[in-house]
């Protein structure tokens, strides 16, 4: 029995049995071509791409109706890909002024152009030599005439089995889910690639980055596969596997206790009544939301909205997708700026690579927008004109200077001015809050309070930033601690300073979603969650077990708390860990 670790991918147990998916090996021959066979070898080439290509629309043309819109979204980005210079043209140049094999031209400009992308200091960037890769991948074995296993001829092999391959295109994705395998693993890829995000969003478990997965586990063991913990178990001894199987009852049994709470109120046993709020990333996620019977949305990332492509979306598509959203739900809906830079970029670059040493400290979220009023002015006139259908309240992320905030609260002005005069319709008192992700925030709440309608703690990155710990960066993650003595003061300091202006204060950060800080948040005094929608009946349940009125003693003694090893214990001791 042997237990790999990777990075897990949502938060699902499979057992199953492995099919181990192998790429051909392409060994790319390098040889020069004769004077007259050039304009053949030029033809070669060119029949290649256009294979690739029809090969890539004919997957797209086949994703069943109920995947995600991104995976058409991908499948473009690799159509995309194919037309870049260094795939496309400059190989032709190769095989014309240096008599190279098409294969030989083609590999040639394609390692300049994965070197780049591993060069570039954004991992979301890095990851897009992966993409890279498979794109050119799919070129080489059109010109080898030499084909994968075919994944539609395996078909009905899959269902129910754990696909385990060197990398998996999102295109591919895909194709496994619709024949329904249970969870994949790869040898390659990272955490925030377009096919984690899918698998995601399609709830497929899986472990990537998972170096040597395919050299380690045989086709046909048996495997566990544990998304959460980023761990696959081979060939697991029975009572691992019993105690697994139990766990995995245990699982099913109380998600089906769960469902029992769907359309329960949120209230405390001493009567407080909690908001249920859900997190969600693109207009898609509603039916989440419905179905967990969130009472809104507590964080809308907007940014979603501006990656995988071109150019930004425009005032009109943005606009349609926020009035989708509100009208939709019919609840409120808490729609965030634009929060991009760091970690988050969009496809295309990054502005001002070349002098952001400290992206995470840089030009991001609201010090972005401001320095680019063409692409803040569309959206908050998308927002406020979508206010004119529903409840909307617009959030503004990472503010940390009043000066700043001052400015945007000025531009909101301006925007509602010029939407009175061109006679749109916009809900006049759309509440205007800020995210308190920045410890000069926190520290200073009660002046952003008197400034705005509501705060939401974003510990994501109020912890990333008290604690200088990047959150994107795996050797310092061990040090990434909500329960930090810092992070507590200034989640405590958050709340009174709302509560002490009259000021709501909601928490939308990872931290709100996870079952065992439901009690302590309580006790903190915080009365506004917001979460992936799928944690909101767990977190429901323990609200509805707690009696707030009881926990002052222990968090008073948990804030007072010097030893992190005590004080984690005290945590523990509220139960619901
Ligand atoms: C946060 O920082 O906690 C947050 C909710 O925002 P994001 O994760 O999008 O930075
Ligand atoms: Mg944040």
């Amino acid at each position: 029995m042997l237990t790999l670790h990777g990075a897990g991918i949502g938060k699902g147990i499979t057992i199953g049995t492995a099919f181990v998916l192998r790429g051909p090996t392409l060994d790319i021959p390098d040889y020069m071509v004769p004077d007259d066979e050039i304009e053949t070898e030029v033809n070669r080439f060119q029949n290649a791409i256009q294979a690739a290509r029809a090969q890539l629309i004919d997957i797209r043309d086949h994703i069943p109706g109920n995947a995600p819109s991104e995976s058409v979204m991908f499948i473009d980005a690799h159509l995309l890909m194919m037309e870049d210079p260094l795939i496309a043209s400059e190989p032709l140049q190769t095989i014309r002024n240096e008599h190279a094999n098409a294969e030989s031209a083609l590999q040639r400009h394609a390692e300049t152009l994965v070197r780049a992308f591993e060069e570039m200091e954004d991992p979301y960037l890095r990851d897009k030599k992966t993409d890279i890769n498979q794109v050119v991948n799919r070129i080489q074995q059109n010109l080898l005439n030499v084909h994968e296993e075919n994944i539609d001829s395996i078909g009905e092999g899959l269902e129910g089995r754990i696909v385990i391959t060197t990398d998996l295109a999102p295109a591919d994705t895909v194709l496994l889910k619709h024949h329904r395998m249970s969870a994949f693993v790869t040898d390659l890829g990272g955490p925030i690639s377009h096919t984690a995000i899918l698998a995601r969003s399609l709830k497929i478990p899986a472990i990537v980055g998972l170096h040597g997965a395919t050299r380690y586990i045989r086709h046909g063991e048996t495997l566990i596969v544990d998304g959460k913990r980023g761990t696959v178990i081979l060939s697991p001894d029975d009572d691992v596997l019993n105690a697994y199987h139990d766990h995995y009852g245990k699982i099913l049994h109380r998600q089906q206790e769960l469902e029992t709470l769907r359309t329960s109120e949120a209230v405390t046993r001493d009567g407080h009544l909690i908001q249920l709020m859900a997190n969600i990333e693109l207009p898609d996620d509603i039916e989440a939301t419905q179905k967990a019977h969130a009472d809104g949305v507590g964080l809308y990332r907007t940014e979603y909205l501006f990656m995988n492509r071109e150019e930004p979306p425009t005032e009109a598509e943005q606009f349609s997708a926020y009035k989708r959203v509100v009208t939709a739900l019919k609840r409120p809906i808490t729609i965030r700026t634009l929060d991009l830079g760091a970690d988050k970029q969009v496809d295309g670059g990054r502005p001002n690579l070349d002098t952001t040493t400290n992206p995470a400290l840089g030009l991001r979220a609201v010090r972005l927008c401001l320095n680019e009023p063409g692409l803040f002015k569309p959206q908050l006139r998308a927002i406020l004109r979508a206010s004119a259908f529903g409840p909307i309240e617009m959030m503004i992320p990472m503010v940390s200077s009043l000066d700043e905030l001052g400015q945007v609260l000025d531009l909101v002005e301006e925007v509602k001015q010029d939407l009175r005069r061109q006679g749109h319709a916009f809900d006049e008192d759309i509440p205007i809050g800020g995210m308190i992700e920045v410890p000069a925030a926190a520290i200073a709440a009660d002046l952003f309070a008197s400034r705005l309608n509501f705060l939401s703690i974003g510990t994501n990155d109020l912890i990333q930033y008290t604690l200088a710990i990047d959150r994107v960066d795996d050797s310092v993650n061990y040090l990434y601690d909500p329960l930090h003595p810092s992070v507590l003061r200034l989640i405590k300091m958050t709340i009174d300073a709302g509560n002490r202006a009259g000021v709501p204060v909601a928490m939308c950060g990872e931290m709100a979603g996870e079952s065992k800080y439901t009690r302590l948040l309580l006790g903190l005094g915080l009365r506004n969650f917001s979460m992936e929608p799928d944690s909101l009946l767990e977190i429901k349940k323990i609200i509805r077990e707690t009696d707030i009125h009881s926990l002052s003693e222990a968090v008073g003694e948990i804030l007072a708390c010097s030893e992190p090893n005590e004080l984690r214990g005290l945590v523990d001791k509220l139960g619901y860990t």
